[in-house]
Formats: structure tokens, C-alpha cells, sequence
């Protein structure tokens, strides 16, 4: 971050009397275009987001009218044209940025040959940007397969179901303690493959088929980040000593994105259940500004989740507000636990203002609290950001669940790929004050 804006965030902290509610940022700070910028540069845009934005479409029902056939007017007309229009975003020259409107007459922009994915507009684009590319080619040949595998999320082949656990909580550790457990996955992987949503993807796909092997990684990679995100949520649990065998407990998502909300269902965190078999109930709150319509928006609970069960709310709308309209009424029970997926406060000004009375007021509420980024940098920079703030970071890492699927930086096809909730951050409360003096900081 740069200097000026880590002094400008200690004065706003300094500035900003911890939730003074009336005050704060007008909504729009996080959409502004400004900051949109920042989250397509240095985070990753969600695919599904990117399909909704190409497609002119407001939310997940919408999409699900049109893909059955009960909207007239709809801006694609079959699957072909939906393949299409959602590999459009991607094609740009990698080399000069040239997008098809820039190209002369009778030019087009050529793929690279072996991964499928990013595109140049001449031979010599390709040449001069080979080392550059090479290093990722192979990775982005597999960005390529699961952005249109990931399609079977929407369509519900994915998630396949998975197994009862043979393991207590505390002995899964990462994803080499999960999948034994889960014997062989080749019967339900094969179900996928052979299924007819399988086949009307690759039949409307601008490319071949891959053949079978790459697809059952495929779909193990996309089923891990939609379970990266239930595992990170039960880590949290344990690290903070919850015990879910002893009463019923409620875990706020704050600001659930698009992605993780759109086509969401009531069962997406049941893994919660084979992680704590006859657990006390876990309520999950899904809050955020773009949070969208669909079975899991119902009012929370005021307290008590039905034992054994996992049930899923959502609210749209900043945290903070949810926590003055519905927490601070006793509408919406207390949180024990509050995990964020990927935040992206460190990205810009906008989002850090936007998450500041969140971060303070989980800060003084001494909520146990979880935060997942996108690399080691987003986490130096974020950790920078928590301890201006003088939050009390409890432990902070890689994510032994981490997604096994790997991102594209979209604007920047070139840049390393990344993995979603590939590090965290645990946080508790305020830093306590011995640990303010000492060597500190240079304030
Ligand atoms: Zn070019
Ligand atoms: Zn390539």
C-alpha cells in the first residue's frame, strides 16, 4: 500500500470514533468504478460475475429463466451463443492489449494453440510475449477447462456428494486428510461425465472435449473451492474453541460476494455436518451488498438453529448495516464466529473505507473473526492494514484447504495464477496494549 494511503487510513482510524454508525461511507464507495478497477487488477473477478456482466443480466434468476427458455428478449439464444459470449471477455491480444474493435480489416485475434486461453493479434505479439507466457501456459490451460466445467456448478452436477467422515474434526488437517476419507471418487466423477450437461457444454464450447482424466481433475478442482470455503469456516471454529457439541452457534459470512451467493442452495454447508456429526446447529448468515436473490435470502434466525442442521440466511446490504438494523435489535442472534472470503480491503481507498466500520466493529465487539486472500501479498498487506487499525491478529498463514483450482488475473493473463482462500487471517479483539509499546511501529 502506498505511503500516503496508510496515512490517510490512520487518520481516518484516529479520526473515526470506533461505530459511530451514522457516519459512515456512503454505499457506493465499494462499486465505485474506481475501486472495481482495483479488484480487476489485483484481485481476481469471479467468473460468474464476469458471465452475468457479459451477459447484460442482473442476477442468478434471470440467467436460470433465460438457460430454460421463459424470457423473450434474452441477450443469448442458446448455449452456443452463451459459450461464446462469455469467452468474449477473455479476448484481448495478451501481448499489446488490442481488443477485437482495434484490429484492422480481415485481422483477428488467434489463440495460443496450446493452452486455449489467451489470444494475440499477430505472430509477433505471440513471439514477444512467449517468455513472458510460458512460464503460466500450462496453468492457464487448465484455467481454461474449468471455466467452462465450472458451468456445472450452475446446472448442479456440481457439487457431488461426498462422504460421511471416519475422522474427528482435529485429525483433518488438509485436503490429504479429507480425500481418503472419501474412498473412490470415480464412480460419482464418472456420473458427471457421462451426464447430458457434460455433453451440451463440450457440444457448445468453442473447443474439443478434453478427454476424461482432464476433466475429473477438473471438476475435483472446482468441487474443492466451493468446499475450501466450508473447511475454512470449520477451522475457524476449532482455532477459537467453539464447540459445537456444546450449544448452537452462528456464523456471519460478511460481504458475501456474487459469486458465493448466486445459484447458492440451503445445503451448501452441510460438509459442516459430517465435520460435527450431532452438532447443536450452526446458523450461517450470508451478508453482503451483492448478495443475490434465491432460497438462501430468508430472514436469520433470532437464536437457536435446529439441532443437527445447518441453516443458511442472507442479507443484502455492508455488514455494519446489518448489524445496526437486525444485530443491535435482537432480530438476528449475536455472531460467534465472523469469516469474510477474500475481503480485498488492501486493494484501494474505496474498499478499505467500506470495510472500516466492519473492521472496527468486530474489533470492539471482540468477535472472533476469520479473513481469507488471494496470495501472500494480499496478506502482508492486509495484516499491514489490521494492525494500524490495532486489531488483535491471533495467527495468519497459508490455508491448508485451500481451492486446488487455479485463477487467472483477467486483465493480466500473464501474472501468476492464484488459488481462492490460499491464506488467512485470524483476528480476535483490540492488540493488547503491551504489545503496542516495545519496537513497534514507525507512527
Ligand atoms: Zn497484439
Ligand atoms: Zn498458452
Amino acid at each position: 500500500m502506498p505511503d500516503a494511503a496508510c496515512a490517510s487510513l490512520r487518520i481516518m482510524a484516529s479520526h473515526i470514533p470506533a461505530l459511530s454508525l451514522p457516519d459512515v461511507p456512503r454505499t457506493d464507495s465499494v462499486f465505485s468504478v474506481l475501486s472495481g478497477f482495483h479488484s480487476l487488477e489485483s484481485g481476481v473477478p469471479g467468473l460468474s460475475k464476469v458471465i452475468l456482466d457479459k451477459l447484460n443480466m442482473k442476477d442468478y434468476g434471470e440467467y436460470r429463466a433465460a438457460v430454460e427458455g421463459k424470457v423473450k428478449g434474452i441477450p443469448f439464444r442458446n448455449y452456443k451463443e452463451m459459450f461464446k459470449k462469455m469467452e468474449e471477455t477473455f479476448e484481448f491480444c495478451t501481448g499489446c492489449n488490442k481488443l477485437p474493435v482495434h484490429l484492422t480489416e480481415g485481422q483477428t485475434l488467434k489463440r495460443c494453440a496450446k493452452c486455449l486461453n489467451v489470444y494475440y493479434c499477430t505472430k509477433e505479439c505471440q513471439r514477444n510475449d512467449w517468455p513472458q507466457h510460458k512460464k503460466v501456459c500450462k496453468k492457464l490451460r487448465l484455467v481454461a477447462i474449468d471455466r467452462l466445467v465450472e458451468w456445472l456448478m450452475f446446472t448442479g452436477d456440481l457439487p457431488f456428494p461426498t462422504e460421511k467422515w471416519s475422522k474427528l474434526a482435529a485429525e483433518v488437517k488438509n485436503w490429504d486428510d479429507w480425500l481418503p476419507m472419501q474412498r473412490d471418487l470415480t464412480p460419482r466423477l464418472d456420473g458427471i461425465l457421462s451426464g447430458a450437461n457434460m455433453a451440451t457444454l463440450w457440444k457448445n464450447a468453442s473447443r474439443p472435449r478434453p478427454d476424461d482424466s482432464d476433466l475429473q481433475r477438473s471438476l475435483w478442482r472446482i468441487q474443492s473451492e466451493f468446499l475450501s470455503r466450508v473447511l475454512t469456516v470449520g477451522m475457524a471454529i476449532q482455532h477459537f474453541g467453539l464447540d459445537p457439541y456444546a450449544k448452537a452457534f452462528t456464523v456471519h459470512i460478511a460481504g458475501a460476494s456474487h459469486n458465493e451467493t448466486m445459484g447458492a442452495r440451503l445445503t451448501d454447508y452441510d460438509e459442516l455436518n459430517k465435520m460435527f456429526p450431532g452438532h447443536q446447529g450452526v446458523e450461517i448468515v450470508m451478508v453482503g451488498p451483492e448478495v443475490v436473490d434465491g432460497p438462501i435470502v430468508r430472514p436469520p434466525l433470532r437464536a437457536f438453529g435446529p439441532r443437527q442442521r445447518v441453516f443458511i440466511s442472507a442479507y443484502r446490504g455492508l455488514y455494519h448495516q446489518f448489524w445496526e438494523e437486525l444485530v443491535e435489535k435482537e432480530e438476528a442472534a449475536k455472531p460467534d464466529l465472523v469469516v469474510g472470503f477474500h475481503p480485498g480491503f488492501h486493494a484501494s481507498q474505496g474498499l478499505i473505507e467500506g470495510w472500516l466500520p466492519t473492521l472496527l466493529l468486530l474489533r470492539d465487539f471482540n468477535i472472533p473473526s476469520c479473513f481469507t486472500l488471494y496470495s501472500e501479498m494480499e496478506l502482508e498487506r492486509s495484516l499491514q492494514i489490521l494492525l494500524e487499525l490495532e486489531v488483535h491478529i491471533r495467527d495468519s498463514g497459508p490455508n491448508p484447504f485451500t481451492s486446488q483450482k487455479p485463477e487467472q488475473v483477467q486483465s493480466s493473463p500473464n501474472k501468476t495464477p492464484v488459488h481462492c482462500n490460499s491464506h488467512y487471517i485470524r483476528f480476535q479483539g483490540l492488540l493488547p496494549q503491551e504489545d503496542l509499546e516495545g519496537p513497534g511501529f514507525d507512527n
